[in-house]
């Protein structure tokens, strides 16, 4: 048995000074971290309880948008009226993420640090360049239904796993970061990194840093936004492909558009082409679906996973039509 020793912290600077050390890791909810300590993915010597520290609101900004604290709880968040109102598809995200329990206790941060679900990885023993650099990639070969068709390599084709990262990349939301060199801020785009050569690492924290919240910037089309889930069962189970979608129209045409997609990519994937593909075109389902098809081009697919493709722009279709109607199925 491995020591572990433990203690709490009440503020942003005790925890950065706390985790300088090597081997030392935050605990928030515990939902995903002690699944790992378990598992033997991650082997901290120190837990550093950061869930006194105050930073569990969700607050206004100038011009609309929210600010969420790293500590707020999932559920809490997905039931504040100003998330339904003004941002359904992160509400709605979050609501179909986990189940009632774990959404009670797993915060917005810890959401963004979760690792992939990707059996291969958590099974401890096969082949797997995220848990040991340079050893291979059993899912290439293996069963790999649930892995990503879109920012793979040949490392690496575990996707991202939050739902609610999905909405967040649609909206261009940043993360706040305090860590040993300061504060930084960077987009929930730029906070996931693609697997690359380099597929230990999934996100561009650095040891020690520590979010503290989450800002939401105001976007009037997010009001008409939807997510859909797509999953082998409806409940308690992570998307094999996800959509957040939100369609402004302007005389018929496209005046504004944002779309992510999640289950697809090795992260929260933007579908940038597509919406470049819609933007000043008409609003229609013709169009739509050429969107959602030039998105998909770039799709690499392997022995389980190409059904993806045709589910994915299905999915990005169906999200755009419910934006449209102004109704979320
Ligand atoms: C059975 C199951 C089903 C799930 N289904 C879904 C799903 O469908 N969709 C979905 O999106 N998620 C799902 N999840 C993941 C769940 O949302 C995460 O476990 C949860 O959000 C993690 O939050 P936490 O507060 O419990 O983090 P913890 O478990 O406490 O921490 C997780 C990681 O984040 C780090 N961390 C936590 N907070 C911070 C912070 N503020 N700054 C820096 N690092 C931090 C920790 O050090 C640790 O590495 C599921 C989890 C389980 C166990």
């Amino acid at each position: 048995m491995r020591p572990l020793s433990y203690s709490r912290v009440d503020t942003v600077e005790d925890a950065v000074a706390l985790c300088r050390e090597p081997g030392t890791a935050f605990l928030a909810g515990g939902t995903t971290q002690v699944d790992l300590i378990r598992a033997g993915m991650n082997r901290p010597d120190h837990l550093i309880d950061i869930n006194d520290v105050p930073l569990t609101a969700v607050e206004d900004l100038p011009g609309g948008g929210l600010r969420i604290g790293a500590l707020a709880r999932m559920n809490d968040v997905a039931r504040t009226p100003a998330v339904v109102e003004r941002y359904p598809a992160i509400s709605r995200a979050l609501l179909l993420g986990a189940s009632e329990q774990l959404r009670n206790m797993a915060s917005m941060g810890g959401n963004l640090c979760q690792r992939t679900r990707c059996a291969y990885l958590r099974d401890g023993i096969s082949p797997c360049n995220k848990r040991e650099a340079g050893s291979g990639c059993a899912a290439l070969d293996g069963f790999n239904r649930g892995h990503a068709i879109l920012g793979t390599s040949e490392h690496c084709i575990a996707t991202h796993p939050s739902d609610v990262a999905v909405a967040l990349v649609a909206f261009d939301a940043d993360v706040h970061l305090v860590g040993p060199g300061g504060e930084r801020r960077l987009l929930v785009d730029d906070f996931f990194l693609l697997p690359a050569d380099t597929p230990e690492a999934e996100h561009s924290m650095a040891h020690g840093e520590l979010i503290v919240g989450i800002e939401v910037p105001g976007a009037l089309i997010a009001r008409r936004s939807v997510y859909l889930k797509i999953r082998d069962r409806q409940s308690y189970e992570f998307a094999l492909v996800s959509v957040a979608a939100a369609i402004a129209v302007h005389e018929g045409v496209v005046a504004d558009v944002r779309l992510a997609l999640g289950g697809v990519g090795t992260k929260p994937w933007r579908a940038r082409r597509a919406e470049a593909a819609l933007l000043g075109g008409p609003a229609d389902e013709a169009a739509f679906r050429r969107a959602a098809a030039v998105e998909l081009e770039g799709a690499v697919v392997r022995e389980h996973n190409a059904f993806k493709v045709e589910l994915a722009q299905r999915a990005i279709l169906r999200g755009l039509v419910q934006s449209l109607n102004g109704r979320q199925s």
